[in-house]
């Protein structure tokens, strides 16, 4: 059988001819740009814009990866667009605030629509019938992918596979949450959702990754890499095998070897490029453990409480804006401001609290983080 190839490039910086020679490097070691574009297609371009943060504090794809990839892609002769649907801002606003807008437009793409859409048949699937997809998306002829290395508090991390989840438009996304509560039955979904998409390519942005409390509030880390693959799952897995992290403890990274997405066994990847071992990150802060399922322990409110992992407000550094209320899928909220009044920091109900970290991941000021009771520790479920 033939092995998913994987190329695994170094760059030191964010210059933009140095990323740009990187990107080149990888895309020729994959066949070369011709194979992900060809001239006068329409090419959409994927960068994460989790929220309108400046390109340093590592929570957005850098516009350097961008604008490397477009001056790529036009030498192939496509043309080209780009854009995400942030958590909770416009994504405009939260392009032009990340630097990506400048970076595009300066390029010669287009910021495409990521506001509404319509609905793409999971024709394979079986978690929904459909998922509402942005018009960007319809509107293209392929999508190139252009992941963030990051941590995440649900999924552990933040990649290729879920990155796409971007392409539902606003609200939406939320409220898938709510309809699979379950951390497991939620990775199903990205999977579907990444099989209906089929991106061209993937290419992860860790020349400064984020460790720690990702996907918004962790650190920066240089990890000096870009990844690139056209299977998702083996970028994730790659990401997982830089950090020393298994890559069996990433939800959708099993979910989607199951569903035919991709392979993350060693066996199964040719890597070219540059080694593993000579990138290797081993002292990247994150969660080293399986991901147990939050759905068994949900209709038993006593032990979820007790021992399941939950989001907690560090009320030194809450600045009480309430993204964190807005960002809650819960239709009741689980997460208020008491009587409405801001005046202190808002208050979770953990009883009907969903573990989503939507909050956590909306929170713009770190300060929301992850806590696991003593149960849970002892039963290693942090
Ligand atoms: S988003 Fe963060 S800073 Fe804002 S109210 Fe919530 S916890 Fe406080
Ligand atoms: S309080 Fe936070 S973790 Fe709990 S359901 Fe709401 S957004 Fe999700």
């Amino acid at each position: 059988m033939e092995r998913t190839r994987v190329a695994v490039i170094r760059c030191e910086d964010y210059d933009g001819d140095r990323v740009y020679a990187a990107l080149s490097r990888g895309v020729d070691l994959l066949g070369g740009r011709g194979r992900f574009a060809r001239s006068g297609e329409r090419i959409l371009l994927k960068p994460n814009i989790l929220a309108g943060d400046p390109p340093e504090k590592g929570v957005t794809t850098h516009p350097a990866v961008l604008s490397a990839c477009i001056r790529l892609l036009l030498e192939a002769g496509a043309s080209l667009s780009f854009g995400d649907s942030p958590g909770l801002e416009h994504p405009e606003q939260a392009a032009r605030r990340s630097g990506l807008l400048a970076a595009g437009r300066e390029g010669g793409a287009v910021l495409s629509d990521f506001s509404g859409g319509g609905p793409l048949a999971n024709v394979r699937g079986k978690a929904v019938d459909s998922f509402p997809i942005a018009q960007a998306v319809h509107e293209c002829d392929g999508m190139i992918n252009l992941p963030k290395m990051k941590t995440h508090q649900l999924t552990r991390i933040t990649g290729a596979v879920k990155n796409l989840f971007g392409c539902i438009p606003g609200k939406r996304k939320a409220l898938y949450h709510v309809q699979f509560q379950d951390v497991h039955a939620f990775s199903g979904l990205l999977v579907e959702l990444a099989q209906v998409l089929q991106p061209r390519l993937h290419i992860m942005d860790g020349i400064i990754a984020m460790d720690g409390n990702g996907p918004r509030s962790g650190e920066t880390r240089p990890v000096k890499a870009l990844i690139l693959s056209e299977d998702p799952v083996a970028v994730d897995a790659t990401f997982c095998r830089l950090v020393g992290m298994d890559p069996e403890y990433v939800p959708t990274t099993t979910a989607g070897y199951r569903a035919g997405l991709g392979c993350y066994r060693l066996n199964d990847i040719e890597y070219v490029g540059d080694s593993i071992e000579s990138l290797a990150c081993p002292d990247f802060r994150m969660i080293r453990k399986p991901v147990y399922g939050n759905a068994s322990y949900a209709h038993y409110r006593f032990i979820k409480n007790l021992a399941l992992p939950k989001p907690v407000i560090d009320v030194s550094l809450c600045v009480r804006c309430g993204r964190c209320v807005d960002a809650c899928p819960v239709p009741d909220k689980a997460l208020r401001f008491e009587n409405g009044s801001k005046g202190q920091p808002p208050t979770y109900d953990y009883d009907m609290c969903i573990r989503c970290y939507c909050c956590h991941e909306m929170c713009p000021h770190r300060a929301i983080f992850k806590a696991t009771p003593l149960v849970g520790r002892l039963l290693r479920l942090g």
